[in-house]
């Protein structure tokens, strides 16, 4: 094992620099853009409430200090610039964000729904028809663990491929795994005329459903397999619906 600092800097460059042309590329669409200007006026008047900003801001300070501690202590030791077949950037992938949404899935079934911190996952279940900056509305302890089952994701596949995971490849799925749990609180209801618009009200249907109130399923947050797997799965609800 070494300390690949330049593959952690690699890393974080292609998540930053994907995000930015990702987000520029999506907004240039006149229906996404006036999803994101529809959730701007959702979120004002919740904004517009000092405990509602001074909690986003917490959280929002938890997830950077938690990403800032990993990226310089644990991040270099796990990726690599190691070049593979192409193919192996998918399996890693596919891996990282299974491997997560597995242990998230868990994780929120009993932990934050059972009697351990409920409580504490209540906060961010205030929000029973969430908008965008739902998702930065998360009390910073419950952000804190999930953003640590995520990264915790990186040294499993690591270690079950006995090398560093591709810097690329990591940063892909962090990116995969970022945007979704955002868009996943985007209050929505787009024309259904192409696949992506109805992958997106999908997306955004299932955790909406889970946000009805604290008795409903759809644990997982990157897809609904774990749900339908271990039967917790129920039926999107959206803008027309709710
Ligand atoms: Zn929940
Ligand atoms: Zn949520």
């Amino acid at each position: 094992m070494t300390y690949d600092w330049l593959a952690a800097l690699a890393f974080v460059a292609t998540l930053v620099s994907l995000t930015i042309v990702i987000k520029k590329l999506v907004f240039r669409n006149a229906d996404f853009a006036d999803m994101l200007a529809q959730n701007k006026v959702a979120d004002k008047p919740k904004m517009a409430k000092d405990s509602f900003r001074a909690a986003v801001k917490v959280n929002d300070k938890s997830g950077m200090y938690t990403n800032l501690a990993y990226f310089v202590i644990f991040l270099p030791w796990v990726v690599s610039l190691e070049a593979r077949p192409i193919w192996l950037y998918f399996v890693e992938i596919v891996a990282i964000l299974a491997i997560f949404d597995f242990m998230y899935y868990w994780t929120h079934r009993s932990i934050f729904h059972g009697n351990l911190m409920r409580r504490i996952h209540a906060l961010h279940h205030q929000a029973r028809k969430p908008s965008r900056m739902d998702a930065h509305y998360v009390h910073p302890f419950e952000t804190f663990i999930g953003l640590c089952l995520f990264l915790f994701s990186l040294p499993i596949v690591s270690a079950i491929e006995g090398a560093p995971v591709n810097a690329f490849s990591a940063a892909i799925a962090t990116l995969v795994f970022t945007q979704l749990n955002t868009l996943n609180h985007v209050w929505t209801k787009l024309p259904a005329t192409n696949p992506l618009y109805r992958t997106v009200d999908y997306i955004t249907g299932v955790h909406h459903a889970h946000h009805v109130d604290m008795t409903h399923g759809n644990y997982a947050t990157l897809t609904m397999f774990y749900d339908k797997i271990f039967g917790t799965f129920e039926d999107p609800v959206n803008r027309e619906t709710a």
